[in-house]
């Protein structure tokens, strides 16, 4: 059969059912206003939590970086890639997160696919927290390791799955989770494992640059170290506001991943002056504390607002402030209504998260000023009489 088979159908069955999906089309740098086919949105969406994707600072290293090494790093890492940029790059992210080496790979979703499979195989467990990111499983998958899964919070579930492991066994976890905002229990996952023989990896995206001291992440956070979670995986395109990611760890880690994380020795890497305009990144987010605490105050504001006007929102004290809707029509309907008062928010809709919990996925940068909080709360409140 031709694999193009039953495709428009699939299609047309997804739009009956609310979740089809469309991309937007945005001009302009990323910031809280968006102009999005001509019109100019107030966007809470973006993972650029600290308000550094359209940084003039950021972009002026990169053109100084392109201007001094050129677009393309020309190959891997492990043939001619390998720039003094990636590497000073990943000596200051490994100084920074407290850890011996930290390696580079081009994406999140690279590093994920490419961790697992390096360390576990055939005969090995991996378990996972229900609502980890689809890099997390999918790494899972392709290391032909058993996947085992734990409900989200039940550290009970994850005990019993740890008491019936077998062969190497790793647990991964999203530290913050991307679509709800809440923290894993880092001290108590640690503390489990370790009684396991087992190790246990963060996946840092939304934490990195946005929690614990200087931004160093949420291991800094929990008053954690390396001892505790030898594995930490984070995101150079989120609050860093550029684009890649880093593991970090032991040198033994690092050195087994240069050999035989696959999605890192087959794949070009990064363009040097990405990883100089990264480098910027690091510096500012560690010197601008301002921007955590912007932040803060607008996340604290917004849930002592929103709670006032009676709107569901999940239990985060992270940047990530879901609002919960439940089914997708109705999910879409507010994010429409929204875009009507000038707000950009999409609809998170299945299968990026459970049957049942679409959702609006508010979330805030440094860059929102507080007139910007007021905007949104409005719109909210009359987007909810409305619906009422
Ligand atoms: C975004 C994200 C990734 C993937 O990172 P990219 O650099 O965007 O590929 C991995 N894990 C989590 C939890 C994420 O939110």
């Amino acid at each position: 059969m031709h694999p193009f088979e039953g495709l428009a159908e699939a299609l047309a069955e997804r739009e009956a059912a609310g979740l089809y999906r469309r991309r937007r089309v945005i001009e302009g740098a990323q910031g809280p206003r968006l102009h999005v086919h001509g019109r100019e949105l107030l966007a809470f969406c973006s993972n650029d939590y600290l308000g550094l994707a359209g940084d003039p600072r950021l972009a002026e290293a990169l053109a100084r970086g392109a201007r001094e090494m050129g677009t393309g790093s020309g190959a891997a890492h492990l043939v001619s890639g390998h720039h003094r940029a990636h590497h000073a790059l990943e000596e200051e992210l490994a100084a920074f997160v407290g850890a011996e080496r930290a390696l580079l790979f081009s994406t999140g979703y690279m590093a994920n696919l490419g961790v697992i499979p390096a360390l576990l195989g055939r005969g090995d467990t991996v378990i996972e927290d229900r609502l980890n990111h689809a890099s997390l499983i999918d790494g899972a998958r392709l290391s032909g390791a058993r996947l085992r899964r734990w409900p989200h919070g039940d550290l009970a579930g994850l005990q019993r799955q740890l008491g019936h492991a077998s062969g190497r066994v790793l647990v991964a976890v999203d530290a913050v989770f991307s679509m709800d905002g809440d923290r894993a229990p880092l001290g108590e996952l640690a503390r489990l494992v370790a009684q396991h023989e087992a190790a246990l990896m963060i996946d840092d995206a939304h934490g990195f640059g946005v929690l614990g001291p200087l931004g160093r992440g949420s291991l800094a956070a929990a008053g954690l170290g390396f001892d505790a979670v030898p594995l930490y995986m984070a995101t150079l395109g989120k609050a860093l506001g550029v684009a890649g990611a880093f593991v970090a760890g032991s040198e033994l880690l690092v050195e087994t991943l240069i050999q035989r994380a696959r999605p890192y020795v087959y794949t070009t890497a990064m363009p040097p002056a990405l990883a100089e305009a990264t480098r910027a990144a690091l510096r500012i987010a560690a010197e601008e504390d301002w921007r955590r605490e912007r932040l803060r105050a607008l996340t604290e504001r917004f849930r002592r607002e929103a709670a006032g006007l009676g709107l569901c929102l999940a239990d985060s004290d992270t940047p990530i402030q879901p609002l919960l809707l439940g089914d997708a029509a109705t999910a879409l309907r507010w994010s429409e209504a929204l875009a009507m008062r000038g707000i950009l928010v999409p609809a998170i809709r299945p299968p990026t998260v459970p049957e049942g919990s679409a959702r609006l996925r508010i979330t805030f940068s440094a860059a929102h000023e507080e007139a910007d909080l007021d905007h949104l709360l409005e719109a909210l409140d009359s987007v909810r009489r409305e619906a009422a």
